[in-house]
Order: C-alpha cells, then sequence, then structure tokens
C-alpha cells in the first residue's frame, strides 16, 4: 500500500519509515499490528497522563458522546465547559479566573498572544504588541507561536516571513541567574514601552532539548514584569497537570501569571484541546459597549463537550488517586537509577518529577537506539542529542524499571 498519503509529522517523507501500526492500547502498553508490545515512554508527546483506556474516562466520555459530542458555543453553554471552567479556576494558581478553550497547545498561546496585544491596545497602548521570549522556546507551530519561539530546527524555512521580538537565555545554571535578570532588565528598561508580554515555559522547556532552569529566575522575571507593566504569560502546555512535581509549574515559584496555557494532558491525551486562563485585571480590559473591545475569536470546536466531561474526569482522578505523589515515586526511581549513573558519552542528566532527560555530547550514541528499545519491547523515542521518558503516572514500579534498564543497557552493549 502507498505510505506516502498520510504526511507524518517532523518527518523527511521522502526517507521510507517503518511507521509501527498500532490496534491497541492500554494502561502504559501500546500494541502493534505485529503482535509486540510496548512499554510507553512518552505518554503521546507528553498527554496520556493516565495511560491508555482508562475505564473511567471512556465512561464519562461515551457518557457524553450520546447526550451530544459537540456544540457549538457561539449561543450555547452546556454543563461539561462550565464545569470545568470552574474546576480549572478552583485548581490552577490564585488570581486566575477566566478561560477561553481552544482546540490545541499552539491555538492556545496564539490566543494568550493575541489578547495580550489587545489588552495594551484597549487600553490605547497599541504600540505595545512586541514579545520577550527565552532562548530556545518552543510554543507551537503556527505563525505567531512560531515568532515567540526560537527553533530554527522548525521555522528556518520561515525566517523571512517571522517578525521576531526579543530574547533572554534562560540560567540554565544556577549561578547565571543575575546574567539572565540582567538581560531582561536591560531588554524591559530599554523597551517596555514596546513590550505586551513576556512569555516561558516554566521551569523546564521541552522543545529546546528538555533545558531546566531555576525557579529564582521565573520568581525575579515575574516582579520586573509587574515594574515594567508587562504581561507574564505562562505556556504550561507540556508542564501542566505534574509534569515538573507540582501540579503547575509557576507554583515552584509561587507566581500567578497574568495568562496561563494548559494543553496536552488537560483532557488525559483522550482529544486535542486547551485552555487559555486570564486574571480579572486581563479579562476586564475586554469590556466595554461594543465590539471594539471584545476578544474576536472563536474556535469551532472551542469547549467541545466531549473534551471538557473527559478533562473533567481526569482532574477529578488526579487528585482523587494522589498522583503527585505518584509522581514523586517516578522521580525517586529516576534518581535512584540515575544519580550516579556515569558514562563518558552522557553530558548532562535532568531530573524533575515526572520527567528524566539525558542529554548527550554527541547525538552519535543514540544511532539505532529507536529499533533496539523497539525489540527491547519500550517505546522511547530520541530527540536531538537528548533521550527522555515521560511515563504516564500510573505506570507500574516493574515497567518504568525496564524504561530505565533499556537505557542503561544501551551503554552497555
Ligand atoms: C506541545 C506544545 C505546544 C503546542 O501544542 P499543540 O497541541 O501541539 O499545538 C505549545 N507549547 C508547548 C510548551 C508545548 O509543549
Amino acid at each position: 500500500m502507498n505510505n506516502n498519503q498520510v504526511w507524518y509529522p517532523y518527518r523527511q517523507m521522502q526517507h521510507d519509515f517503518a511507521e509501527y501500526e498500532v490496534v491497541h492500547a492500554e494502561k502504559e502498553f501500546i500494541f502493534l499490528k505485529d503482535g509486540n508490545r510496548l512499554i510507553d515512554g512518552v505518554s503521546s508527546w507528553w498527554a496520556a497522563i493516565h495511560g491508555y483506556n482508562h475505564p473511567e474516562l471512556n465512561k464519562v466520555i461515551n457518557e457524553q458522546v450520546s447526550k451530544f459530542s459537540h456544540i457549538m458555543l457561539g449561543g450555547f453553554t452546556h454543563q461539561p465547559v462550565k464545569q470545568l471552567a470552574s474546576k480549572l479556576v478552583e485548581i490552577t494558581p490564585e488570581g486566575l479566573n477566566h478561560i477561553f478553550f481552544s482546540d490545541s497547545g499552539s491555538v492556545g498561546v496564539e490566543v494568550a498572544l493575541k489578547m495580550a496585544v489587545q489588552f495594551w491596545a484597549n487600553k490605547g497602548q497599541s504600540i505595545k504588541n512586541k514579545f520577550i521570549s527565552l532562548k530556545g522556546a518552543y510554543h507551537g507551530d503556527t505563525f505567531k507561536t512560531m515568532e515567540v519561539g526560537d527553533d530554527s530546527d522548525y521555522n528556518q524555512s520561515f525566517a523571512n516571513v517571522l517578525n521576531k521580538g526579543f530574547y533572554v537565555s534562560p540560567p540554565y545554571n544556577s549561578n547565571d541567574t543575575n546574567k539572565s535578570i540582567h538581560e531582561l532588565e536591560c531588554i524591559l528598561s530599554n523597551n517596555s514601552e514596546k513590550i505586551a508580554a513576556f512569555i516561558c515555559e516554566p521551569i523546564l522547556q521541552g522543545a529546546a532539548g528538555f533545558k531546566v532552569y531555576g525557579a529564582e529566575f521565573l520568581k525575579i522575571a515575574y516582579k520586573l514584569c509587574k515594574q515594567y507593566n508587562v504581561l507574564f504569560i505562562a505556556d504550561e502546555v507540556a508542564t501542566g497537570f505534574g509534569r515538573t512535581g507540582k501540579l503547575f509549574a509557576c507554583e515552584h515559584a509561587r507566581i500567578t501569571p497574568d495568562i496561563m496555557v494548559l494543553g496536552k494532558g488537560l483532557t488525559g491525551g483522550y482529544i486535542g484541546h486547551a485552555a487559555t486562563i486570564v486574571t480579572s485585571e486581563v479579562f476586564n480590559a475586554f469590556l466595554g459597549d461594543n465590539y471594539e473591545t471584545a476578544f474576536m475569536h472563536g474556535p469551532t470546536f472551542m469547549g467541545n463537550p466531549l473534551a471538557c466531561a473527559v478533562a473533567l474526569k481526569s482532574i477529578e482522578i488526579f487528585d482523587r488517586d494522589d498522583y503527585l505523589l505518584k509522581i514523586k515515586q517516578i522521580e525517586k526511581i529516576f534518581i535512584a537509577n540515575f544519580e550516579n549513573f556515569k558514562d563518558f558519552r552522557i553530558k548532562e542528566i535532568r531530573i524533575l518529577g515526572g520527567f528524566i532527560a539525558l542529554e548527550f555530547i554527541d547525538n552519535k550514541v543514540l544511532e539505532g537506539f529507536q529499533s533496539y528499545a523497539i525489540e527491547n519491547g519500550v517505546w522511547l523515542r530520541p530527540f536531538g542529542n537528548c533521550l527522555y521518558i515521560a511515563p504516564s503516572y500510573i505506570i507500574e514500579e516493574n515497567s518504568l524499571i525496564k524504561l530505565v534498564y533499556v537505557i542503561k543497557e544501551w551503554f552497555n552493549k
């Protein structure tokens, strides 16, 4: 059969790759057409936090399907969207009170950026329309999110189209915190009249190569934004829902961003959906007597009832079954297994909550790793010069140990 009708993501389609066909998935296991069973180490891009085929999540989504699977949010409302909004207000940092739903993380960030620009326009300061972001940032694949991103692998073909803003180097080494703060303060003091917002992936940058920086930087950056009248946007699409060990990564710095974006794990990996959550100060700037100040944006599938119903249940299970404790246990296993793991090919190992990344000096060490992993019954995907595990939080200890051992064994071959 022709294998190029489906255009796969981030893929040079000229090469003929074997795509592994999935026929079933359950808990932390993925079953392939050829009969192989793989332990999932990636959670379908960090989203499937409860693993697959969760009976309670299946049940709520099935119940909702039999009522209505979708209804436009223009002119209508429904219980799942209202209840999810109320739940998100309750669990996100104090002060985040209003939620705009959309269908993917990229759109959720896009919405945040549009809101930031219009926030200032509504206050008569339309000149405040630029952004500050972090070097190495990834915020999505749409145009404006590429603009605040910083990854040439993703956007070099569009270099002439993108209207880039300002960038700060995050302090990957805590000794560099003051340097990063200084960099940010210079940009702010010279340009704050042009800047709408500062945007970051708090604590853990994903596509940058799983880089980690301290909460101290985040805390001071937040203060500087307030001081210079610039909004603070936290893109928690990847870090939200426990990945860094706290429910939201902003909690490490005890800050309430002006705008927070959630995605990926929001629906427990069931359906694409995102939430852009704002403070009342942001929300109120859009109130007025006419449409000029209103937020004129409305994804067709925003607030989809299936997505909302499953997200609500996902959050309920997360809390009820003490997932933060499960994440702590995952972290302990990572630490116990990798704290003293040394190999001359490893540059750095980073562990944070339910996440570990191994960065290598040269990505040659990863040649052939993917097929070796599959042969050993695990699903782990090299990314640049890194290897990472972002397991579902329900993963059994022996499955997690297996993931760890497959990586360790690779160095003994
Ligand atoms: C994945 C991701 C996005 C984009 O989300 P999509 O649902 O893929 O559009 C945005 N920001 C961060 C930090 C992400 O990890």
